[in-house]
């Protein structure tokens, strides 16, 4: 199948590490150019190297209006044009209900709801220009599906809807908006020491490994967490020629972990 993505100039936040980088990767393997943000920007440049050509990055905190302003500008007048927007910048934390603190509801929202809603007022005028365009925002199964998580929970269902509003409201102009829900990924959000694993370690009494793979086993019918490569290939697609006419879908992600039919 031709993708069409050949020269498209694609955004991807939280591009640095798991999912993003694997996007940015899949994107670049389709001949697409590629603008790149991310807090760490040795993350950015360490893939920047890996990949080659056709690839701009920039420091970015999506959290920050100015620096969201300054990138969208910024790659608009470098490469020309801006054809994808991929908003995957994100975290997880798992907490008491009761105890959870607000400032990190508040960050949270910031980062994985407000930073999507501001990256795609940026973009819509260049892809009101093009005559087409296309989003895709990271969400989450758990946006579906209660996960425990409060905070995450909320803010990846308010994506959903978030995705749902602008599909409609950027169908005229021939953009189509759509989200992937995956469910548990292996990415340093679950590997890496302080994240998720170290946390269900903690609150299971397991070491980190064990209890992620029993977490696996017994919550995802197919027995093991998504490789970010499975997300990405489901972002690349709904952002490419082909799926064009498909928006306003929240598509999981999951080896079957969403028990509904929606
Ligand atoms: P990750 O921690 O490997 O990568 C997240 C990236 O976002 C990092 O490179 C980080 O530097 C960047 N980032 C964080 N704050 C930022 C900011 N303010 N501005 C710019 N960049 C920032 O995590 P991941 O697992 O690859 O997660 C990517 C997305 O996928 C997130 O939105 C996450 O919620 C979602 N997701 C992950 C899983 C999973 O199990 N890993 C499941 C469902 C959804």
């Amino acid at each position: 199948m031709n993708l069409g993505l050949k020269n498209r100039v694609v955004i991807v936040t939280g591009a640095a590490s798991g999912i993003g980088k694997e996007i940015a990767t899949a994107f670049y393997k389709e001949g697409a150019v590629l603008a790149l943000a991310d807090i760490n920007l040795a993350g950015l440049k360490k893939l920047q190297k890996e990949l080659g050509e056709r690839v701009y990055v920039e420091k970015v905190d999506v959290t920050s209006p100015e620096n969201c302003q300054k990138f969208v500008k910024n790659v608009a007048k470098k490469l020309g044009r801006i054809d994808v927007l991929v908003n995957n910048a994100g975290t997880a934390k798992m907490g008491d209900m009761e105890t959870f603190p607000e400032e990190t509801f508040r960050a949270h929202a910031e980062l994985m709801m407000y930073a999507p809603v501001r990256l795609t007022n940026l973009c819509i005028p260049y892809f009101k220009k093009n005559g087409w365009g296309s989003v895709v925002n990271t969400a989450s199964i758990f946006g579906k599906q209660p996960g425990g998580l409060i905070s995450y929970d909320t803010i990846k269902a308010a994506d959903i809807m978030i995705t749902k509003d602008y599909s409609a409201y950027c169908a005229p102009f021939n953009v189509n908006v759509n989200a992937v829900c995956p469910g548990p990924v292996d990415t340093p959000l679950w590997h890496a020491d302080g994240q998720l694993g170290d946390q269900l370690a903690a609150a299971t009494g397991m070491k980190r490994e064990e209890a992620i793979d029993w977490f696996a086993k017994t919550n995802i019918p197919m027995g093991r967490y998504a490789k970010p490569e499975e997300i990405a290939n489901a972002v690349v697609f709904l952002a490419s020629e082909p799926a064009h006419y498909i928006t306003g879908v929240a598509l999981n992600v999951d080896g079957g972990m969403v028990k509904s039919t929606f």
